[in-house]
């Protein structure tokens, strides 16, 4: 199924899962998708060598298990810029041989480590190589607080322009925790012409540590309000957590009532966090 379709009609509830380290069996991801299952997602998406490590498990393998053990629809993350064209292609019939019709295309983060291929400067590139290609629905990253290597946030809008422009159709958010810099990205990118479903991507923090790792990695601001909540629990872990759930599940609630299209939830593979959150926020 092509995840495009389900906008029109509801309020969509989408997941993001990871795969699991080289050293951890493939198993435990399937553990936590099997345990993710009852909670009724739209699609879960899977990452591919997100925060420039090497790519562990297969996404495509993932991907196939969700959508034939869970039949629940998948995306594939694509990142591009260390692929040739040559093995995007093989990718992509992949892909089709395993009948995940959805994309998420990527330009992908930089691995030091990793000498970048020339054939994919940006994900725009990708995305028409795709489309010229092979029958998928795309869907793309934005970012509300502009991208960090962006000169701008208004640059970073007429670069998003082009993937729409290029087949795009449908859009998840970097994750971000004030719902005022959604609400301006949007009236910004709906008046560069951008009109395509937009999914508000959503981050619990569930610990210091982790939560500081993520903002330094994607560059999203700390709003007051949750700085002084880590502040306040600093060395309160549980309290710390139970602050972090209730703030994002405000958060997203906000977001529905201001007429989100959807939320794509990063579950950071923790079913039970994922559980508390879509229970409470239950329709
Ligand atoms: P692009 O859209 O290509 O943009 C990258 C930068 O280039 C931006 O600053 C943009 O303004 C600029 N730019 C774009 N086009 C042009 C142009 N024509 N001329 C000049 N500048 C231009 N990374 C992974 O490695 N694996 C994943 O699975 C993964 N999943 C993600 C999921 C989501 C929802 C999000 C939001 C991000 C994800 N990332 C992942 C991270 C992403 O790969 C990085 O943020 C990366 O740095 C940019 O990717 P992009 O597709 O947004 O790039």
């Amino acid at each position: 199924m092509k995840v495009a379709s389900l906008f029109p009609e509801k309020h969509v509830l989408s997941f993001e899962v990871f795969p699991p380290k080289p050293d951890v069996p493939i198993s435990k991801i399937y553990e936590t998708l099997d345990a993710l299952k009852s909670l009724h997602p739209d699609f879960i998406s899977v990452t591919y060598g997100a925060g420039g490590s090497v790519p562990g498990a297969s996404t495509a393998e993932i991907c196939a298990y969700i959508q034939d053990q869970l039949q629940i629809p998948a995306i594939a993350h694509l990142p591009c810029i260390n692929e040739s064209k040559e093995s995007v292609l093989e990718k992509m019939r992949d892909f089709r041989a395993r009948g995940i019709e959805n994309i998420l295309a990527l330009r992908g983060d930089r691995n030091p480590s990793v000498q970048p291929k020339n054939d994919f400067s940006f994900a725009s590139d990708l995305i028409r190589f795709i489309k010229q290609n092979g029958d998928f629905d795309i869907a793309a990253a934005c970012y509300p607080e502009g991208h960090p290597e962006a000169p701008d946030l208004d640059t970073d809008i007429l670069h998003l322009k082009e993937k729409t422009d290029a087949g795009a159709t449908h859009l998840i958010t970097q994750l971000f925790y004030s719902n005022k810099d959604f609400y301006t990205f949007r009236e910004k990118i709906a008046a560069a012409g951008v009109s395509v479903p937009v999914e508000a991507g959503i981050m619990p923090v569930t610990s210091k540590k982790s939560i500081e790792r993520m903002v330094s990695l994607c560059g999203a601001s700390i709003p007051k309000r949750l700085a002084k909540l880590m502040a306040r629990y600093s060395d309160d872990p549980a309290s710390l957590k139970a602050a972090g759930l209730e703030y994002a599940i405000e958060q997203i609630l906000d977001l529905r009532e201001q007429g989100a299209d959807g939320i794509h939830l990063y579950t950071m593979n923790n079913p039970d966090v994922a559980r508390y959150i879509t229970e409470a926020i239950a329709e």
